[in-house]
Parts: structure tokens; sequence; C-alpha cells
């Protein structure tokens, strides 16, 4: 009776311990493979993309994915995830990233409602390793990988010259054909790829001899890349016509350039501000002094004022990262490095400097005693 749910992990091909990363990677594959301007009228692919963009809805949502965890462990509890899709209609959330590159990969004359192509090249997607500071300065990288590219001998038509054609005889050199359906609905008139052309209108008279007439041959590509500053881990450039050759003459594919960051030894990321933990001495929180914090280019000195608690946040204005959307801050947090190993003689000064001051000179400890002493009626000193 009950419907059985869908597990959002075999749908992204992904582990139940997958990372964020591994999940929003997994997506991005799918969701191009299945989306629908690349699948135009292939309503498998529709369905899949949708359980795709759903599964990705859940597991990128650290919480739904625990809710949706907890019922995959629990079934026939009945809760949120169970049969139907809670998200549906809403798979633009969540979307973020792809959308720019979807709206820039399928405007132009390809997929949606085109009919006149020889097919586009395929896309290829390339991840480069960039470290933590080069993705928040911007860097030049060298890009080196192996594609069919368009043979420059026949401009990627496979005719000797890139003139050894004729017109193709059969559909008169448009590519398309039309032909004839009959069914129990009546007769329909439908236009397809020419088969004796494979829709570029031409005959190969003579083959060029350096692609043997594929108009593609197997080559390294290289070129040098301005990686502009502030990228993230999900950022991507795009180099218009660096994919796959296309098959007969199209237009070729693009290349979709991804980053791995690599950690920095102090500082974290997060989108245009930077975290850092300071460890500072005791004596530093209570009686104040300078720190150095360490920044983009140099380190920042930063004064923690007498009187500092332990996990105390400081914010840095405008030393974050760098980024068209502005600038982000540094957030220092700092924490007591407490001594372990103490000697005889330094247990003894440490306690003589405890008992000398007073629990009415501690305000929190104070507080807390008061509390105690109303709520248990228990009476406490310095604890
Ligand atoms: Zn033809
Ligand atoms: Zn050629």
């Amino acid at each position: 009776m009950a419907e059985s749910k869908k597990n959002y992990y075999d749908i992204l091909g992904v582990a139940k311990t997958a990372s964020q990363d591994e999940i929003k990677s997994a997506y991005r594959k799918l969701a191009l493979k299945y989306h629908p301007d690349r699948n135009p009228g292939d309503e498998a692919a529709a369905e899949k993309f949708k359980e795709v963009n759903e599964a990705h809805t859940v597991l990128s949502d650290p919480e739904k994915r625990k809710q949706y965890d907890f019922e995959l462990e629990h079934p026939g509890m009945g809760g949120a995830f169970s049969g139907g899709n809670p998200f549906s209609g809403g798979f633009a959330e969540g979307f973020g990233d792809l959308g720019d590159i979807f709206s820039s990969m399928f405007g132009g004359g390809f997929g949606r409602g085109s009919a006149r192509q020889p097919s586009r090249g395929a896309n290829i997607e390339q991840t480069i390793r960039l470290s933590f500071l080069d993705a928040i300065k911007g860097c030049t990288k060298e890009i080196s990988y192996f594609r069919n590219e368009p043979c420059k001998s026949c401009g990627g038509t496979g005719a000797k010259g890139g003139t050894a054609y004729q017109k193709c005889a059969k559909c008169g050199g448009t590519g398309r054909i039309k032909y004839q359906q009959d069914s129990i609905f009546g007769r329909t008139i439908q236009v397809g790829v020419c088969p004796d052309c494979g829709g570029t209108g031409r005959k190969i008279t003579e083959k060029c001899p350096d692609c043997k007439g594929t108009g593609s041959v197997r080559a390294q590509t290289r070129f040098t890349v301005n990686i502009p500053a502030g990228v993230d881990s999900d950022s991507s450039l795009r180099k218009r016509g660096y994919g796959q050759a296309a098959p007969n003459g199209g237009e070729p594919g693009d290349l979709y350039l991804y980053f791995q960051i690599e950690p920095h030894r102090l500082l974290k990321r997060q989108d245009k501000d930077l975290y850092v933990t300071v460890p500072i001495s005791f004596r530093t929180a209570v009686l104040g002094g300078k720190i150095q914090v360490p920044g983009i280019d140099d380190t920042h000195e930063l004064t923690v004022p007498a009187g500092t608690a332990s996990g105390t946040r400081f914010c840095i204005r405008g030393k974050g990262v760098r980024t068209v959307n502005g600038t982000g801050n540094l957030y220092v947090d700092v924490q007591i490095d407490i001594p372990e190993k103490l000697t005889r003689e330094q247990t003894k000064k440490l306690e003589e400097f405890e008992s000398s001051i007073p629990l009415k000179s501690c305000d929190n400890m104070q507080r807390y005693a008061n509390n105690l002493s109303a709520l248990y009626g228990k009476t406490i000193n310095k604890q």
C-alpha cells in the first residue's frame, strides 16, 4: 500500500555518507545530463531531472537531510518525505550556481526549439586545484587537456581542403528530410535529420587526409586562463568553443572550469568572510594586549581589551575576501590557551594568585553563586 520511498542517495548515485561537495558535484553532472533543454521532448529525462532536483534540494540542506535520513531509517513513520514530493514546483531552490550556466549554455541556437543544427559538440569539465590564497587573490593558470578539436586543414568539414564536397542529393543540402508517419490518429509529417549526410547537407567527395574525414583530431589543447579574484569552490568559468568538436562540422562544445580549493593552515573561508581562531594567554585575556592575526597579504595587529573572555569574537572590517559583490570581514575568535604542565612552584603561585582575588571581583561567578544559592540553597565560593 505505502508508496515506496525514493532513495535520494541512489538517485544522485552517492553514498549515504557523501559530503556536501560530493552531493553538489553529483547533482551538477546529473542536472546537466537531464536538463530539459538538452533533452527536448524526452519525458523520461524530464522525470529524471525532477528527481535529481528533488534529491538535491533535500540532501544539500543539512536540516532536511537529517530529517530525511531519520525517515529513511524509520520507514512508516509518515514524515515529510514519505510519498509525494513536498518540494514539487520548487526546484529553482538550490539551483543556485547552475542557473547562469544553463542560461549561457542553452541560450544560443542549441536545444530549445531549434531544429536546424548539425549537433553541437559535448562540453568538457575540468577541475583546477587552487591554493587558498590564489583563489582569493586571483591568478593565472596553465590549462592542458586532450580533446577532439576541429580539424584545421578542413575547417571541421572532413572534406579535403574544406571544399571537396557536394550538396547532398537526398536532402538537397538542407540536412533535413520530411517523412510521413501513419498511425491510428492519422497521418503526420515529421522532419528529421537526413540519414545520408547526417544533417550536414554535404557529401564528401574526397576525405581530408589529416582527420580521415571525421572533421576532428585528437589533440592537446593548452592555454592560460586568468582566474578572477574571489572564486570559490562553487564558482565556474566557461570557455566557449573549447569543448569537444562536433560531429559533421557543428559548433564545438564549451569548456567548464571548476575549482578545488586547498585549505589554509590558519584561515577558514565562508563566501566573502574569513575566520580564524587565535590562542591567547591567560595574561592577555585578563590584562589585555596586542595580538597578531593572519590576513591575506600580511598579519594584522588586533588589540584585545582587558577582561576578554575565551571565545570572544572580534571583527576586522574589510579584511575578508574582495569579490565582485563587495569585500568581506575577518572574524577573529580568541581562545585562552591553558598551560598543561605546571611546576610545583608555578602551581603554588597560581593558587596564591587565585586566593588573593575575592569572589566579588568576578562578576559572572558572583552571579552564578547567587543563583545557585537562590535555587538550591547552596553556598559556593570560587570554583
Ligand atoms: Zn542529406
Ligand atoms: Zn580534416
